[in-house]
């Protein structure tokens, strides 16, 4: 039988915040419900985004609140060959191409952003223009529908030209993006079970797409309800908003737990952080996590 490989990839933006947690509360518990492993990956790879000591204080927090991970951390600003050697595969297989257009461009030419940004128009798909000069790299997708079964919210489809575009995979600032890797990050550390927010949900299917390219396992994902603002509005570390979890640990376990749907028994109310995760790791029924999107308490 395969062990379950979970695992929690934070952005050290910020300090954790109840919607992180709740995705380390989720992915945790899963894991372990299954008997399997529990990871943590920093994904540091946007220095510009990056908040010194963010990262030592996420870990602190887990550590304190009584999450324990397997191996080693793994931070992504230290895997910059394993991406580049994905990008050479991909390269190799035709599938990439170069890009000049800037961002002020594309959103002149696709006025009607879809749900995941601007649509590429496709402008460098042949060739650069003349007189153009090469910014970033983008794959070309296929035109056709894909889906797969998500763990909590069900079916999800799209098709990525229509409804996201040729992505790119180097940033024009010569960055590596996030969608690629993520991808290499989990089929590395042989991640086979995926549990985030349901911000990434729409993400997911260009994520199924490269590792298919790359001939790497396809995880199982569940995406989390998403935690939001009155006003529908992301809660997002970068703010510096939403509470911090290690001023009432076992509260904010609580609360994420509940977050996630699931009856606590009423002595574990008032347990410590670690009590909580014990129970969570015990008892997390999946069947109870809703598929929806909703305010922060
Ligand atoms: N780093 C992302 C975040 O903090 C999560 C990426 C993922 O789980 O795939 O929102």
């Amino acid at each position: 039988m395969t062990t379950i490989t979970g695992r929690f990839a934070p952005s050290p933006t910020g300090p954790l915040h109840f919607g992180s947690l709740v995705a380390a509360v989720g992915s945790y518990c899963l894991a372990r419900r299954a008997g399997g492993r529990w990871l943590v990956r920093i994904e540091d790879l946007d220095t510009p985004r990056v908040v010194p000591g963010a990262a030592d204080e996420i870990l602190f927090t887990l550590e304190t609140l009584g999450f324990r991970w397997d191996g080693e951390v793994v931070w992504q600003s230290r895997r910059q060959e394993a991406y580049l050697a994905a990008l050479e595969q991909l390269h190799n297989q035709g599938l990439l191409y170069d890009c000049a257009c800037s961002r002020k461009e594309i959103l002149a030419s696709a006025p009607h952003p879809g749900e995941e940004g601007p649509i590429y128009p496709g402008t460098c798909r042949q060739g650069l223009p003349a007189g153009r000069l090469p910014r970033a790299v983008r794959i070309r997708v296929p035109d056709r529908q894909s889906g797969f079964i998500d763990g909590v919210f069900g079916r999800y489809e799209q098709n990525l030209a229509r409804d996201v575009g040729d992505f790119v995979l180097r940033r024009a600032d010569g960055m590596i993006a996030y969608q690629l890797a993520v991808v290499v990050d989990d089929a590395d550390s042989r991640v086979n079970q995926v549990v985030r927010g349901a911000d990434l949900l729409g993400s997911t299917l260009r994520q199924i797409f490269l590792l298919e390219n790359l001939g790497r396992p396809v995880p199982a994902y569940l995406h989390l309800p998403l935690v939001l603002h009155a006003d529908g509005s992301k809660i997002s570390k970068r703010n510096g908003e939403g509470d911090n979890p290690l001023a009432r640990g076992g509260e904010m376990i609580k609360r994420a737990l509940e977050w996630l749907g699931q009856d606590i028994p009423g002595e574990l109310h008032t347990a410590p952080s670690a009590e909580l995760l014990a129970w969570g790791s015990d008892c997390l029924a999946v069947g109870r996590i809703p598929a929806t999107h909703g305010n922060c308490r």
